[in-house]
């Protein structure tokens, strides 16, 4: 099968050609010819399986023909993310450079002005977080009326984030007569409620999870302890193989702190969440996409969808909350049938949430060698903090102390987590965060780790 079998415009089977690619994945097979005959669409796939590709060939092709008006997009897709707003734009330059359309992209924590400006002029094209986008309608922005296509992505997310009340608002504001293509990588019960209040008859198209059916990504779960988590890290970054590495954990704080200790222990780490600034988060995926540093630590909201080529391992350095994620997560490797690899730090109060993800995916994940318990760490952690020996290999106390946070500061954390509707794990969490600080790895080195792991 090639692009050409599937109807699409010259101009697009060149833009095609000059990205290299020459046969279109399964979702863009299955889902480009129903686009292009107008029909509604429900797309379940994940991000890594060229989805974004088979809802933006086709809309550049239909959008072909017309004109905007002013202040009225005639396409719109929403996104949970800044990143993935951003992408898809990406996407849209990349494809649509033999075609003259113009784009808007309406994100929260970047100027207006530009977009306000372009909107006022009419635009073919808007991708928008949903949030930005309700803010500007309010204020009497923009018209909604004479939007055709409207492009519901990654509407799994966007529930898992709140926004269904948004996108439900935003639906109803669209003319009656348009095309909807929604995609989402599972059909929750409340993704299934909104597809049918809001789609017209619409083709279903599914491709395999990547997690499921990705043999590229060789999985594998680490044991540790919750003392002994960077070491671990660290000896896993060592590995030969690691060319580029995206570390995600659970929380923001985990990320800074993390972040920070991996610099001082000479790794080129950034970091990326929730927390900061968009263009400190464009800089900080700039540097990593041009290779100025090689590991980018992450949490879960920001990272998502992140479409980075070459990354050769994803690490969890905590087990995803939702199981989900994990298959997000994993997914930033072994992209686009590169070879990939995604270890998983393990700690004994992880068994249930590792179980869920084997349910969810349907595979036992690998364990991949278990550090020897050492007895003196096991006794430790019964211990009072104070009476614990001190025998930490590498780092040095000044430096074990900073990486410990202060009381005040786990608290805040508490409060500041990406995901503000996961209160339900409130206390998970506080237990987590009464957790003693890593201050190092104080048992025997697991033999695993001697023998070059991971560089087969
Ligand atoms: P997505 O699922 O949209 O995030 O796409 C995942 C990756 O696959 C992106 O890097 C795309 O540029 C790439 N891609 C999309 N379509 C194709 C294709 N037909 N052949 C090879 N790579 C593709």
């Amino acid at each position: 099968m090639t692009f050409a079998d599937l109807g699409l415009s010259d101009e697009l089977l060149r833009s095609l050609g000059d990205a290299g690619y020459t046969e279109p994945t399964p979702i863009q097979a299955a889902a480009i010819p129903p686009v292009l005959m107008n029909r509604d669409l429900i797309g379940i796939a994940q991000t890594g399986t060229g989805k974004t590709a088979s809802f933006v060939l086709p809309m550049i092709d239909i959008l072909a023909h017309g004109r905007s008006r002013a202040m009225m997009p005639r396409s719109l897709i929403l996104e949970p993310t800044r990143e993935l707003a951003a992408q898809v734009a990406e996407n849209f330059e990349k494809y649509g450079k033999y075609h003259k359309l113009s784009m808007a992209l309406l994100i929260g924590g970047v100027q207006m002005g530009d977009q306000v400006k372009a909107l006022a002029k009419g635009v073919d094209v808007l991708i928008a977080t949903p949030g930005r986008l309700m803010d500007l309608f309010q204020r009497g922005k923009i018209l909604l009326s004479g939007c055709s296509i409207l492009v519901i992505d990654e509407a799994d997310r966007m529930l898992d984030m709140g926004f269904i009340p948004d996108i439900e608002e935003i639906c109803a504001k669209l003319p009656a007569t348009r095309q909807t293509l929604l995609f989402s990588a599972t059909m929750p019960a409340p993704i299934k409620k909104l597809a049918d209040k809001f789609l017209s008859n619409p083709r279903q198209v599914e491709v395999a999870r990547p997690a499921t059916a990705n043999t590229s990504i060789e999985q594998g779960l680490v044991e540790t302890s919750a003392r002994g988590k960077r070491e671990t890290l660290r000896r896993l970054l060592e590995a030969s193989d690691v060319t580029t590495a995206i570390v995600f954990s659970n929380r923001k704080t985990t990320v800074r702190e993390l972040t920070d200790s991996l610099r001082r222990h000479g790794f080129a780490a950034g970091q990326i969440h929730g927390d900061m600034e968009q263009p400190e988060r464009i800089r900080e995926l700039d540097r990593f996409k041009a290779g100025e540093i090689n590991i980018l630590v992450a949490s879960d909201v920001a990272a998502r969808g992140l479409d980075i080529k070459g990354v050769s391992h994803v690490f969890n350095y905590d087990v995803p909350w939702h199981p989900d994620d994990y298959v997000h997560r994993i997914g930033r490797t072994g992209r686009a049938g590169a070879k990939g690899k995604a270890y998983t730090l393990v700690t004994p109060e992880d068994a249930e949430a590792i179980d869920n993800i084997e349910k969810l995916t349907g595979q036992k994940i690998a364990r991949i060698g278990k550090p020897e318990a050492p007895v003196a760490e096991a006794a430790e952690a019964q211990a009072p903090r104070e009476e614990r020996p001190r025998r930490r290999r590498e780092e040095p106390k000044r430096e074990a102390r900073r990486e410990e946070p202060r009381r005040d500061e786990r608290q805040r954390d508490e409060r500041q987590r990406d995901e503000p509707r996961r209160e339900s794990r409130a206390r998970e969490d506080r237990r987590r965060d009464a957790e003693p600080a890593d201050d190092g790895w104080n048992g025997p080195i697991p033999a695993f780790l001697e023998f070059g792991f991971g560089s087969n």
